[in-house]
């Protein structure tokens, strides 16, 4: 029997997309390992939302590669797709496709098979990939992914793609564009998930707010939440991350009427200056961006707020960067993820003249993120002694004695709890805070 390792990189949709394929390897009669196990096959899906994602996607096919020489090594994602060449010179890459290619894995394995002399130990393959053309008519959505790696939490893509084309952005390029994924399947696939025992969907996709432009007789993301929130067994639902620029008052108030609709929001910011905001084609100003977090926390209780900021976006002086920790510091996110810019080959931004030093971009990250670990601390510390419902989840982060979960604004919580406590929604008080947890203790 065969053996394959699928490791992934990178964002939400990259995880959906390799959960897809190891359902069509296990389908196959393959038999899932770890990375450092004896591997027949490595499945290798890249990220190349910067040049840090392009470092470690080398780092892991070569460390795949030394780990098991004679394994065949396939390698896919974002990178695959931006810079195809710079993986193909790796020694020991047997096959490098791109995300829209993904849906031909079975083609891809079945060529293996065929590749594979009996008795031979090392033999790589030397299959030519098809062209993406050919392949763009059939994206594949795949089945549900299961993110906790219980039964508990399953992410459904409903689209792909982005046609918003951000000055700084590669994924229009190395996803394509926008294409949205039929209701009725995303609604069979919710009911599955419920079959199968998940008690929350996390919805995701490239760029969620613009589900269903794309489509003749319009639908909507609303539609979609209103669609699967009957289903019996799901207990909640979220966005994975919604950008700020499609997210409209009628789908707050759509959400808000729908109780399994989850109070937390990733709404990427990426800047709190208009100026950079308007260069980066961003679509939105911060006092948009302002009027949304308002409406949100009027809608919902507890909201939890969380973004992606971005440094040293080319043309960024000092006054501007202030202008960006003020406004993050006014919003009080709950989290903050903090990105350095880093110009992706091919795009407007990286041909900018006025391109921001390393080592003030450094700087700036390190600031960046001292205020968000305050603005997190202090989020946390307004949820003390308040009661919280807590999907509870399973003993990670190598605290043994705790289950951790998720409260519905998403704060990860540690609970003293039983195994079998695992999958259930339990209210619990939120007694203390842990570094980035809190911690808990079920209510009576
Ligand atoms: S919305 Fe902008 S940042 Fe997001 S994927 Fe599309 S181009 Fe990139």
């Amino acid at each position: 029997m065969s053996t394959a390792a699928l490791i992934t990189l990178g964002c939400k949709v990259n995880q959906y997309d390799t959960q897809a394929m190891q359902e069509l390897l296990l389908r196959n009669g393959y038999t899932i390992v770890a990375e450092n196990d004896p591997v027949d096959v490595y499945i290798i899906n890249t990220c190349t939302v910067t040049n840090v994602a392009d470092q470690k996607a080398r780092q892991v096919i070569r460390r795949a590669i030394r780990k098991n020489p004679d394994a065949n090594v396939l390698v896919t994602g974002c990178y695959a797709e931006s810079d195809r060449q710079a993986i193909e010179q790796i020694p020991g890459v047997s096959l490098v496709f791109g995300n829209r290619e993904k849906a031909d894995l079975q083609k891809y394995l079945d060529l293996l098979h065929e590749s594979v002399p009996e008795n031979s130990a090392s033999s790589l393959l030397q299959i030519k990939p098809v062209h993406h053309d050919a392949i763009r008519e059939h994206a594949n959505f795949g089945a549900s992914v299961s993110e906790a790696g219980k039964h508990t939490r399953a992410l459904i893509k409903v689209q792909d793609g982005c046609s918003a084309f951000c000055t700084y952005c590669i994924i229009p390029y190395v996803r394509g564009r926008m294409t949205s994924r039929p209701l009725p399947d995303i609604v069979r696939e919710a009911k599955q998930i419920s079959a199968n025992g998940y008690k929350e969907i996390v919805i995701t996709g490239v760029h969620l707010g613009a589900y269903g432009l794309d489509i003749r007789r319009q639908t909507t993301i609303a539609d979609i939440l209103e669609s699967i929130h009957p289903i019996d067994g799901i207990e909640r639902i979220r966005f994975s991350s919604i950008e700020p620029m499609n997210f409209p008052d009628d789908l707050v108030d759509r959400m808000a009427a729908l109780p399994k609709c989850m109070p937390h929001f990733h709404l990427p910011l990426q800047a709190g200056s208009d100026k950079i905001l308007r260069q980066m084609r961003r679509r939105y100003t911060t006092e948009r961006y302002m009027r949304l977090v308002e409406k949100l926390r009027a809608s919902f209780s507890d909201v939890g707020i969380t973004t992606d900021v971005m440094v040293g976006f080319p043309g960024e002086t000092d006054a501007d960067f202030e202008e960006s920790l003020r406004f993050v510091e006014e919003i009080g996110f709950s989290q903050l993820h903090v990105f350095r810019y880093s110009p992706r080959r091919g795009t407007p931004a990286a041909d900018c003249p006025d391109q921001v030093p390393p080592h003030v971009s450094a700087q700036r990250s390190k600031v960046m993120i001292a205020l968000g670990k305050r603005l997190g601390l202090e989020f946390r510390q307004s949820m003390l002694g308040k009661t919280a419902d807590v999907l509870v989840e399973d003993s990670q982060e190598g605290k043994a004695q705790h289950l951790a979960g998720f409260t519905g604004n998403y704060l990860r919580v540690l609970l003293d709890l039983p195994d079998s406590a695992i999958n259930q929604i339990l209210p619990a008080k939120l007694v203390g805070i842990e570094h980035e947890f809190m911690t808990a203790e079920v209510a009576a």
